[in-house]
């Protein structure tokens, strides 16, 4: 769907998850398709830390039967891609890990060759702020080749956001690394032209997709929404681009896509109508 079109926020959870599976079923219809996602706040809901996050079981059941009819089903996320396997469970999708630095093949995992450098630079960056900024609740978290650290659970999250900030501006590595902001979450990533977006456009070119859909929540997800943009253009794909609002959700996030929903729950509905008729429907 293209051009975005602004989203009123008037309908009800049925009404938007009828019209989102309705779009989604001329997108899919149109073969080979796929259908991408984001994992936390997509399909999982936020919880206060990332370790208790799950996805729930109706819609690990979703993804499978639609893992089994669609030409691909992708996980793509900030997780690396074991969490991200060990989340979803499900050997039939794909997965795309660290922002798409690395992604699953044949059941290994498989960093981007260009961003294997930079695994121990994000090391030592890490350990330099983790000793700067120390404040109850944070969470530095190593992810190889990216890192992320967590500060939701701190009293003062705009303060140790800040104090971040400049511990990394000011840390080793500063001009060799990129700041990607998140929800609560800082991550750092190798300076280098990597993101969901360009996953997203380098698995849609591999399978030959003619329809691709993404749902995402975040910032980090705008990459790949604009990546549908550029398939769609460039490329003629039918695409739809699904956010899912929260509270929290960033602004840019409503003009970059084509519809919203505004819940996980509302996604798993959406992807449990989906899995009963992927490609036609009368609603
Ligand atoms: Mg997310």
């Amino acid at each position: 769907m293209s051009p975005k079109t602004p989203h009123t926020g008037v309908s009800t959870s049925r009404e938007r998850v009828g019209t989102a599976a309705a779009a989604a079923r001329r997108v899919l219809a149109v073969g080979p398709s796929g259908l991408f996602t984001d994992i936390d706040g997509t399909l999982s809901p936020i919880v206060a830390v990332p370790e208790a996050a799950a996805v729930p079981e109706p819609i690990k059941l979703a993804l499978a039967t639609l893992a089994e009819r669609l030409d691909l089903v992708a996980a793509v996320t900030g997780r690396s891609v074991e969490e991200a396997r060990g989340m979803v469970g499900l050997d039939r999708v794909a997965y795309v890990g660290n922002h798409g630095f690395e992604r699953s093949s044949g059941g290994c995992v498989v960093v981007h060759p260009d961003a294997e450098p930079y695994v121990p630079l994000i090391a030592e960056t890490l350990r330099t702020i983790a000793e700067e900024v120390q404040a109850p609740g944070i969470i530095f978290e190593n992810k190889g080749v990216t890192a992320s650290v967590h500060f939701r659970q701190t009293g003062d999250p705009e303060t140790v956001r800040a104090t971040l900030l400049d511990a990394i501006a000011g840390g080793p590595h500063a001009g060799e690394l990129r700041i990607l902001e998140g929800r609560f979450v800082l991550n750092l990533l190798p300076r280098l032209r990597l993101d969901k977006g360009y996953a997203v456009e380098e698995l849609a070119a591999e399978r030959g997709l003619r329809g691709a859909i993404f749902i995402g929540d975040d910032v980090t997800d705008l990459h790949a929404f604009k990546a549908l943009t550029r398939l769609h253009q460039s490329h003629g794909l039918a695409t739809l681009s699904i956010a899912v609002l929260s509270p929290e959700s960033p602004s840019e996030l409503v003009g970059a896509t084509d519809l919203a929903l505004q819940s996980v729950a509302e996604v798993g509905a959406l992807l449990a109508a989906l899995a009963v008729d992927p490609f036609s429907g009368d609603d």
